[in-house]
């Protein structure tokens, strides 16, 4: 017997029917595909995800095609989606799928043992691909469930999980997971919003608990946000142009400069991370990190053969990490040679988009080139 009745879930897959978006890893049951689509999306928009959906699609139709990729490669695809572990996770999880004699993993706990493979991907896999009766808890499902039990327990805690975890299993339509699954987080994607859903005209409003009591937008409720670190960046993107005249401002490409030849002439130095710290083995300008406020502000890059007089600096950029805030200058220095600084390589300035940056060195050069 279900938690609310059968009518509820005929109110919310009525309401689904008319609603529901089209998207394309709605249109598949294959779980590799599936897959994908759950792990781009996690911190992730929809409308932003469906772009990196496609391109990983089609540049890895297959599973196999993704375990026999190179690291580097599956990173640069990535690039701009952040959270560089979920890539990473993705690569490993692939190659051990193809390591092991059985297909793609068909049961819960199959799936839950990949790599970056947590409770609710797992779920929302074994029920969109193979219809299995296990909960998706998303955010959306979270905040709806939150809503309709009136439930004051901060769902990020770990007993906030479990309780919530025990709503989601005993409201979960076991004859039709999979749309269940579907329906309950599209309806929170797109109705029941975090500020101001539309309660007037909501279709499982009779069951609201939160409504009953005038406690919407009060619901759900997080636990406290630890407080940011911040951190002191200045870069230095180091200019460097074989050809005359030098003292150019700033490229957008090699052949600003060039006579039609693809020989690059624009070159500057990338450093990648290797510390066990933020973006490890991504791909970023020189950098010098300072331990205070202060000795950011008062930073100015030293350049060994400047062709400007001073360097351009940019307006600071600031960048939000789950634990740390970046303030980052970035400072464009052309200079008659590159210097030598250890653990850096020369790279041409149209190879820049073979490397994995980032998303900070990707905001700068949006901001700074564009
Ligand atoms: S009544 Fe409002 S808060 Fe409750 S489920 Fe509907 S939209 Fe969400």
């Amino acid at each position: 017997m279900s938690l609310l009745g059968q009518k509820f879930y005929r109110l919310l897959y009525d309401w689904y029917d008319i609603n529901h978006r089209i998207l394309p890893w709605r249109e598949t049951n294959d779980p590799y595909y599936i897959w994908l689509s759950e792990v781009i999306l996690q911190q992730t928009r929809v409308a932003q995800g469906i772009d990196y959906y496609d391109r990983f699609v089609r540049t890895y139709p297959t599973v196999d095609m993704l375990a026999a990729a190179d690291e580097d490669e599956v990173l640069r695809l990535w690039q701009g989606l952040g959270y560089y572990s979920r890539a990473r996770n993705l690569h490993r999880a692939a190659r051990m799928i193809c390591s092991a004699a059985s297909p793609f993993p068909t049961t819960f706990d199959e799936l839950r043992a990949l790599p970056g493979v947590g409770d609710y991907t797992a779920g929302a896999i074994a029920s969109f691909a193979y219809d299995q009766p296990y909960p998706a808890l998303d955010g959306n499902v979270y905040r709806v469930l939150a809503r309709l039990f009136d439930c004051e327990i901060p769902f990020d805690t770990s007993a906030g999980k479990k309780h919530f975890h025990r709503l989601a299993e005993e409201l979960l339509d076991r004859e039709h997971p999979r749309l269940f699954n579907s329906a309950i987080m599209e309806f929170g994607a797109l109705h029941c919003l975090p500020v101001s859903p539309d309660c007037a005209a909501c279709p499982i409003q009779q069951y609201c608990k939160a409504y009953a009591s005038g406690t919407v937008d009060l619901l759900p409720v997080r636990k406290p946000r630890p407080t940011l670190r911040d951190r002191w960046f200045s870069y230095t993107i180091y200019i460097y142009s074989s050809q005359e005249p030098k003292a150019f401002g700033v490229p957008t490409t090699n052949r600003q400069w060039g006579d039609g030849s693809q020989e690059p002439r624009v070159y500057t130095l990338l450093h990648q991370r290797k510390e066990k710290d933020i973006w490890q083995h991504l791909y970023e300008f020189p950098l010098v990190e300072h331990a205070t406020e202060a000795e950011w502000l008062s930073f100015q890059p030293v350049a060994r053969h400047p062709v400007a007089e001073r360097p351009i600096a940019q307006r600071p950029i600031t960048h939000i990490l789950s634990h740390q805030r970046l303030h980052a200058r970035f400072f464009v220095v052309p200079v008659d040679e590159l210097p030598v600084i250890p653990d850096t390589l020369t790279v041409a300035w149209e190879a820049l988009d073979d490397y994995a940056l980032s998303r900070l060195t990707l905001k700068a050069l949006e901001s700074v080139f564009r």
